[in-house]
């Protein structure tokens, strides 16, 4: 990103104008100051090595923009630049703009990823707006002579041989091509003609397979712009003899329908919660507030705001292009390249410039007046295709939108109960969910034990997720069919399967039904050796599910259900609340509530995680609640005091700290236990004094100093949801690497075995409240292991207690080394199947 830097003769001055710049970008762009000299009695002045320094903080090769007030700063900027070594020189520039409106203009420029001749160019155009607002008039006159007629002399005409002719795709790689280039290039087909950086106005030339096509350059590099698309034609924009989009890989190869058929109307994705479901489709696309066009008195400062908007929806679709590359391919992801051009789009943004300026409106109307425009110029286009890209600048239109207008939970709620489709959902999102209004749910992105899928399982919602780009196929309300058993989502199902679905619905049912009255006796196996069985739960709300499925206490509270949804933390009394509510529902058996686990794949707006690159190898659970104690003491604190009732009288509360790494955190967070312990006594507060402290084991660090980490708590639970995504280096939401994110590698049965070991060594009992725990075909190996705990969500209780009562101790530890001395999931797999 380019840097800027404030020259002024008064520090003051330099901090307030980077101040106003800081808060027009959310402290997005590098800033640096040079204000006043460092002499006490004559401070105003301009030190040119204190400009090198600034220029240095926020130098990279992106390059620097140097801003300065008057007089000497113009003097002390340019000594700098002779101060610094050649390669770097070339990247720093002197803006020739006014101070406050050139920063202003250069940050926010900066702050959208623009290159640093648009960051100069719009710094440098900032007056233009004051002018234009005084004057009224749109423009200023231009202050030097009129712009020279471009000269388009450079151009070469071209065929346009691929079978789709200039369609998404290729349109899209010949407007990228062109934007590398500082020259001005054009595109005529015909009498019309088209900007070739506008992906808008290149697509609705409509050129078809055969139509030649005159491209012309004008600019520095024109003739280089040139030879690149030429070079791209020759390559047939890219395109692989003649289909324009590959068919996706859930579509490639015909699938069998569930009566052994071959069907082809089939998307295949990743089986993430059990069951079947059929019934109408209902898109979950978020609602935005009715946009209502108003004047305004300051449409510059509108127009920035727009930008910012532009700039957090790149963001977004950036970051969704890169999972998608990874979860569904290049292939699927290659809609968000588009995505993206729409929102480069020098015309759609000009356009939208002119509309807030000149109409001195709300940046929301002008943004919304325009894209509507555009999607309807593409509805009109002769070509089937082509209409159908209506609906991405809809998309695109909808999510600057939600950025302007600051709408982020959208609503989750159906006029009847209906299929859920999403791009991807959120742990909170589903927890929002009613299971009785949601069938089904089917994403486009996501993985197996992503957060959302095991909520999923948790509200007993059948759901298949990583379904790729295709499930936009669907419109609202068209009947489907859903198995998530398979994996499959049926776009025309028939009266047959209907009818399968049904039987199998039903009998579904009768199972829960049956299996919940199994789930109520304990889990004893048949030589008489018991296993607790526990359940995970979100909060209050899950403790009911919990028994019904017959829970013999709660293994996992995961809190952090309890922070999401609202806008600020809950406080200390909401929490003791909570927690005090699940303690006395469970009727005096285990709770273990599980301190904050917040980032990686669940975060918090509210609570400043930042962006980071790998946010599952980052400031996640334990690691982020040490450095906040404003978050953990609170929640601690509440924890004590919900381990006593009001009478003061022990309730079985225990507490867990998750994503350990290291003795040291351990020891910390243990610390500040204990001051919230001190700072109840000080209150005179009751609390358990005894109550047990657990750690998750979910970190490879863990395992190996298990031992020492053992003599520090009353326990440990396996999360192998974690511990499996950082053993086999595989994200655990990631569709590609879902062979290798499986529990059931020997790499990770090895660990719990390890940690188990540690456990039992020093006398403490060990338990499991990954997803590992609730598949009954991991069952025997966790008895032979020797787990002394399992915990799961509600509905898998019944058949691992199934499991465990047709097993003898023997058997399970045979079972256990058979599987540990395995070379392969897929042969634990095979091994346990068979079983
Ligand atoms: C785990 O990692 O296995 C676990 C239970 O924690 P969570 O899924 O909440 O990260
Ligand atoms: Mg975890």
């Amino acid at each position: 990103m380019v840097g800027i830097v404030i020259v002024s003769h008064s520090a003051s001055l330099a901090e307030g104008v980077a101040e106003l710049a800081r808060q027009m970008t959310q402290g997005s762009v590098p800033l640096a100051v040079a204000g006043g000299i460092d002499d006490p009695l004559h401070p105003i002045g301009t030190d040119a090595l204190k400009v090198l320094a600034a220029i240095n903080e926020v130098y990279s090769d992106d390059g620097v923009v140097v801003l300065m007030d008057l007089g000497s700063a113009v003097l002390s900027a340019e000594t700098a630049l002779d101060f610094l070594p050649e390669a770097r020189r070339r990247h720093v520039f002197l803006s020739k703009a006014p101070l406050v409106e050139g920063a202003m203009a250069a940050a926010v420029q900066a702050s959208v990823g623009a290159p640093l001749d648009q960051v100069l160019a719009e710094a440098e155009s900032s007056l233009r707006v004051k002018i234009s607002e005084l004057d009224g008039r749109e423009s200023a006159p231009e202050t030097t002579s009129a712009a020279p007629a471009t000269d388009w002399s450079e151009h070469v005409t071209l065929l346009v041989k691929n079978r789709l002719g200039l369609h998404a795709r290729p349109a899209a790689r010949l407007v990228s091509t062109a934007g590398q280039y500082r020259a001005e290039v054009q595109i005529r087909k015909g009498d019309k003609t088209a900007n070739a950086k506008s992906i808008n106005q290149v697509a609705m030339l409509g050129v078809r397979q055969g139509d030649e096509i005159v491209v012309s350059a004008s600019g520095p590099d024109a003739a280089a712009a040139l030879a690149a698309l030429r070079t791209l034609a020759g390559d047939n924009f890219g395109d692989v003899d003649g289909p324009d989009f590959a068919p996706p890989a859930s579509e490639a190869a015909p699938t069998p329908g569930p009566a052994g058929a071959v069907r082809t109307d089939v998307l295949k994705g990743i089986a993430a919660s059990p069951g079947v479901a059929f019934g109408p489709a209902a898109l979950f696309r978020p609602r935005l507030p009715e946009i209502v066009t108003r004047s305004v008195d300051d449409p510059a400062q509108e127009w920035q705001r727009l930008q910012l908007a532009v700039a957090a929806a790149k963001k977004e679709i950036d970051a969704l292009h890169k999972q998608a590359m990874s979860q569904v391919g290049e292939g699927e992801a290659a809609i968000f390249e588009a995505h993206l051009l729409f929102l480069e789009d020098p015309t759609t943004l000009e356009a939208t410039r002119e509309r807030i300026l000149g109409r001195q409106i709300n940046a929301e109307a002008a943004w919304q007046q325009e894209t509507q425009a555009l999607a309807g110029a593409y509805r009109a286009m002769d070509d089937e295709y082509m209409r159908a890209r209506a609906a991405d600048i809809e998309d695109v239109g909808r999510r600057v939108l939600r950025n302007l207008t600051g709408v982020e939970a959208p609503a989750l709620d159906f006029t009847e109960p209906s299929i859920l489709i999403a791009a991807d959902l959120t742990p909170s999102d589903t927890a929002r969910l009613d299971p009785d209004q949601v069938l089904a749910i089917c994403t486009e992105l996501g993985g197996a034990t992503a957060h959302s899928a095991i909520l999923a399982r948790a509200l007993g919602i059948p759901a298949v997720v990583g379904l790729g780009h295709d499930v936009w196929q669907i419109t609202d309300g068209r009947r489907i069919a859903v198995d998530g058993d398979a994996g499959l989502l049926w776009t025309e199902p028939d009266e047959a399967m209907l009818a399968e679905f049904a039987g199998r619905r039903e009998a579904g049912v009768r199972r829960r039904r049956q299996e919940k009255l199994a789930g109520i006796e304990a889990a004893v196996t048949l030589d008489g050796h018991p296993v607790e069985i526990a359940a995970n739960i979100g909060g209050p709300g899950d403790a009911g599910l919990a028994l019904e499925y017959g829970a013999e206490g709660v293994g996992l509270f995961r809190t952090e259900f309890l922070f999401m949804g609202r806008t600020a933390a809950p406080t200390e009394e909401e929490q003791v609340e909570a927690y005090r509510r699940v303690t006395k529902l469970m009727g005096g058996r285990p709770v273990i509530i599980r301190t904050l686990d917040v980032g990686g794949d669940k975060p918090l707006p509210y609570l400043e995680l930042g962006e980071e690159a790998n946010p599952f190898l980052g400031w996640r659970a334990l690691r982020f609640c040490l450095q906040r104690p404003d978050i953990f003491m609170p929640q601690l604190r509440a924890i004590l005091r919900a381990s006593v009732d009001e009478a003061g009288s022990r309730l079985n509360t225990k507490i867990m700290f998750p994503m350990v790494s290291t003795p040291a955190e351990l020891r910390q967070a243990k610390a500040m236990l204990q001051s919230a312990r001190d700072e109840l006594a000080r209150s005179g507060i009751p609390y358990d004094d005894e109550m047990e402290v657990g750690i998750m084991i979910e970190v490879p660090s863990a395992v190996a100093v298990g031992d020492q980490l053992a003599r520090e708590v009353e326990f440990f639970s396996i999360g192998t949801n974690d511990l499996t995504q950082y053993v086999m280096a595989a994200d655990r939401g990631n569709a590609h690497v879902a062979g290798l994110a499986s529990a059931f590698q020997p790499a990770v049965l090895r660990m719990i075995r390890d940690a188990s070991a540690a456990a039992h060594d020093c006398g403490i009992w060990i338990g499991m409240c990954g997803e590992l725990a609730g598949n009954p075909l991991a069952t025997p190996v966790l008895l032979g292991i020797g787990l002394d705990e399992l915990s799961m969500s509600a509905p898998s209780i019944p058949a691992v207690k199934e499991r465990i009562r047709g097993l003898t101790m023997a058997e399970a530890r045979r079972i256990a080394d058979e599987a540990l001395a395995a070379d392969s999931a897929e042969a634990v797999l095979s091994m346990l199947k068979a079983r």
